[in-house]
């Protein structure tokens, strides 16, 4: 007898949809017969600027010890982690992109008869991660495309183990202040750990967005995670990392695979991190790029959300679906994210000059059409 091996996953895992990337540039040219290289992405918040030189330095160096096991304590990275944001090397988790951090959480923290607390519209992991290890994922409405902190805290019960707030947020690029955030801290109960996704904070650097890092010694039940994978341009070699207070990294580091990150990616991350020109040059080209967007929409009489990430919601109404398919067809890649309950957006990361023009033109000419 063969068993029902949908029916037979746990009831989490029934009900969840896998991940949907943003549709790779070779596909794409296999199936309308493109030319691969005039292909523009800017569907997954990939840095344009192509990874660092020195991390592509670092990275030929490392291929000679490519037969071993790469360092499980990730001492080196760790080391200039823990001195560039301030804190013990103890309470340094490294993951396997952040994504991976986001896991080790559910999986050290979630149960059945446990929940997840995140907002409407917020990155597709949580769910993912939360309803994996079976248990209930609260999702609470956002405000204004944004994370409503003070529903977010009503929601918190006396099962719920952790919460998930983004800032900035992807997919909508909104954001929060600081004075919002150490009120939200200060509201939650101390035995639910509040993970701050900052994913995009290097973009935000020098506006209104808080350090979640200011928050860590005042709170204990905080962990700030942060990648390699947007600003430091190293998405492909997934590397991430969690900090927390070393109770929580401690208990992270038990469910971790021995040697989640690999060597390239560590050694990379290692050029990466003190390539400050490099990115500099990211947020340079980001500010420029996101300014660029905003004054072909704004010529398009087309809204937007702001967004302090590498990508921007446009509102295109009801048309969305159809334009995202004449820009393939155009050859350019952006993000639907009906997914994320925005039918009418379409998520466009920020590129270079000539890929956003590129963009922007082939936009003008699918609306025209109608
Ligand atoms: C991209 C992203 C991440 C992490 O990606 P990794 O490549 O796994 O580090 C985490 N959170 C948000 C909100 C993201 O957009």
């Amino acid at each position: 007898m063969s068993g029902n091996f949908l029916a037979l996953a746990q009831p989490g895992v029934q009900q969840l949809s896998p991940y949907v990337p943003g549709k790779p540039v070779d596909e794409l040219a296999r199936e309308l017969d493109l030319d691969p290289a005039k292909i523009v992405k800017l569907a997954s918040n990939e840095n344009p600027l192509g990874a660092s030189p020195k991390a592509l330095a670092a990275i030929r160096e490392e291929l000679a010890e490519l037969t071993r096991y790469p360092d499980g304590n990730g001492f080196a990275l760790k080391s200039l982690l823990a001195e560039q944001c301030r804190v013990e090397l103890s309470q340094v988790t490294l993951g396997n992109g952040s994504n991976d951090i986001l896991e080790l959480v559910a999986r050290a923290y979630l149960a059945p008869g446990l929940n997840a607390v995140f907002s409407e519209h917020a990155f597709a992991v949580y769910p993912i991660a939360t309803q994996a290890v079976g248990a209930q994922a609260k999702v609470v409405p956002a405000k204004d495309w944004g994370h409503d902190l003070p529903a977010m805290f009503a929601a918190i019960d006396a099962n719920t183990r952790v919460v998930f707030i983004a800032n900035p947020n992807n997919p909508t690029g909104t954001w929060f202040g600081a004075e919002a955030l150490d009120e939200f801290l200060q509201d939650v109960p101390e035995h639910v750990l509040v993970v701050l996704d900052e994913a995009y904070i290097e973009y935000a650097e020098g506006s209104d967005l808080p350090d979640g890092l200011d928050f860590l010694a005042a709170y204990p039940n905080l962990l700030v995670s942060r990648t390699f994978s947007k600003a430091y341009g190293l998405a492909s070699l997934r590397v991430g990392y969690g900090l927390s207070t070393p109770v929580v990294a401690d208990v992270l580091n038990r469910v971790r695979q021995p040697f989640n990150v690999n060597s390239l990616a560590l050694a990379a991350a290692c050029a990466a991190l003190k390539d400050e020109e490099y990115l500099a040059q990211s947020r340079q080209l980001n500010e420029s790029g996101m300014q660029q967007l905003q004054t072909g929409f704004r010529e398009l009489g087309l809204g937007w959300i702001e967004s302090k990430g590498n990508f921007i919601c446009v509102d295109l109404g009801q048309v969305a679906a159809p334009i995202f398919q004449g820009l393939l067809r155009e050859g350019v890649i952006v993000r639907p994210v009906a997914n994320y309950g925005m039918p009418n957006h379409l998520r466009v990361t920020i590129g270079l000059p000539a890929e956003n023009s590129r963009f922007l033109e082939a936009l003008r000419k699918v609306l025209a059409r109608g």
